[in-house]
């Protein structure tokens, strides 16, 4: 069978849908691009605001309309929070919700998933749906908390945990068939082990990876800043740990923290973000912020605004409070009208990216090494080569070679469009 796989939203959907994919293939399935050619076609939805769950709608009407003969399985928080308006879409054949994902394939094909410790050689496997470089690996799903604006909790239910070796063999896997770094996600990453009664279990994973891996790069997404204890920071001492912090801070405003349910103060981040620096030298810290939630004055405003600017972030997501049905934040009153959520967002966008290029520029002159992740084109000079520093800076290099999947010291010299331009070290450049 011809599968056509799509996902909407955060690197966890990215890391089902590529797991999806390596499943498919075992099965001997062919994944194809092409959705007019597919015979199956499934869609990891996201509902993390009312836009999301709009594109994933359309979405949907796409690949029916691009395959009418198609049977499309809707899977996703979308349609774990709205089965019915997903059901009724045309050429929706069948709706999983975010408990029974992890089955998708077995339910699709009939046939159960082997595990991933089989030889992946042997299987010719491919990494995920677009075979990069770098792999999302899903370790943790579901939360605990109760953020009032917050309709993944209620998307993905309870917080649980993948069994360590399960996750140290699919990172062995991954290696073993090209895959030089590793992203581990979740919905609350920072909770993992959690559920087992272990409270460092996401340092217990990180450490067993480290040590029973020789996967050369290891990234951690999302982390909510009241998970991090100050020993956190001693797993750096690893330096195939990337130096890159993503701390969902959402307001800067202690006011608004409290009705958002955020279990921080602008006290606890900023001794947080100062810990780090000083434990993680060049590390990039970056973060999401919510503008316009309910009750967030023109006061409030100012002293998160403040405080950002304080933190210094090298890169910031920021998200216009959507109501979401299910939180506790749509049943608030003082919901901010759309136009002031504009304005609020456009102060914090330029604020991210003075932010971002204050970061980037400080390494000018610095030798990095840089992960070549694809060929972006070609010139008379050579291939466009582009990558990333371990601290997630983009870098791009004209070179004779395609350096894809190859980690190489690289001298950055100036930016340009928004990437620096860097000059790989030939001599670490062996073989190709
Ligand atoms: S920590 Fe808060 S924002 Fe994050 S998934 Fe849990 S409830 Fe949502």
């Amino acid at each position: 069978m011809k599968v056509h796989l799509r996902t909407l939203g955060c690197r966890l959907n990215q890391a089902e849908i590529d797991r999806m994919a390596r499943q498919f293939r075992q099965q001997g399935h062919e994944i194809v691009d092409d959705p007019a050619s597919a015979d199956w076609l499934v869609v990891n939805t996201c509902a993390v605001t009312g836009d999301a769950a709009r594109s994933s709608r359309q979405l949907v009407r796409e690949l029916n309309r691009a395959q009418p003969g198609g049977q499309i399985v809707v899977t996703g928080c979308y349609a774990h929070i709205a089965p019915a308006e997903i059901a009724v879409l045309p050429g929706v054949s069948s709706v999983v919700d975010n408990l029974h994902k992890d089955k998708l394939v077995e339910t699709v094909t009939g046939h159960p998933v082997e595990p991933f410790d089989r030889e992946p050689l042997e299987r010719d496997d491919k990494r995920g749906a677009a075979g990069r470089t770098r792999a999302f690996i899903k370790v943790q799903d579901g939360c605990d908390n109760a953020c009032t604006f917050c309709v993944t909790t209620v998307a993905r239910g309870a917080g649980r945990s993948r069994a360590l070796a399960d996750v140290v063999n699919e990172i062995r896997h991954l290696h073993a068939i090209g895959c030089q770094e590793a992203v581990l996600t979740g919905v609350h990453l920072g909770s993992y082990g959690h559920d087992w009664g272990d409270r460092g279990g996401l340092v217990s994973l990180v450490r067993a990876i480290l040590a029973d891996t020789d996967l050369p790069r290891l990234r951690l997404s999302s982390l909510e800043p009241w998970d991090l204890s100050p020993e956190f920071f001693d797993l750096w001492e690893q330096p195939r740990l990337c130096r890159h912090l993503h701390l969902p801070l959402q307001s800067g405003c202690d006011a608004t923290l409290k009705r958002m349910l955020r279990r921080t103060t602008q006290a606890q981040f900023r001794a947080l973000v100062r810990a780090a620096r000083e434990r993680i030298p060049d590390v990039r810290i970056t973060s999401d912020v919510i503008v316009g939630f309910p009750g967030e004055t023109e006061d409030e405003f100012a002293i998160s605004r403040a405080f950002i600017e304080e933190m210094d972030f090298a890169g910031l997501h920021v998200f216009r409070y959507s109501k979401r049905p299910g939180t506790a934040a749509a049943r608030m009153r003082g919901h901010v009208p759309e136009a002031v959520k504009k304005t609020r967002a456009a102060q914090l966008l330029a604020l991210a990216d003075r932010g971002e290029r204050r970061f980037n520029e400080r390494f000018i002159g610095r030798t990095l090494p840089v992960l070549w992740e694809q060929v972006a084109g070609a010139t008379e000079a050579g291939f466009v080569n582009v990558g990333y520093t371990d601290n997630y800076i983009r870098a791009f290099c004209i070179h004779p070679r395609a350096l894809t999947d190859h980690i190489t010291p690289a001298r950055l010299s100036r930016r340009e469009d928004g990437q620096m331009l860097a000059a790989p070290v030939l001599e670490a450049i062996e073989g190709r």
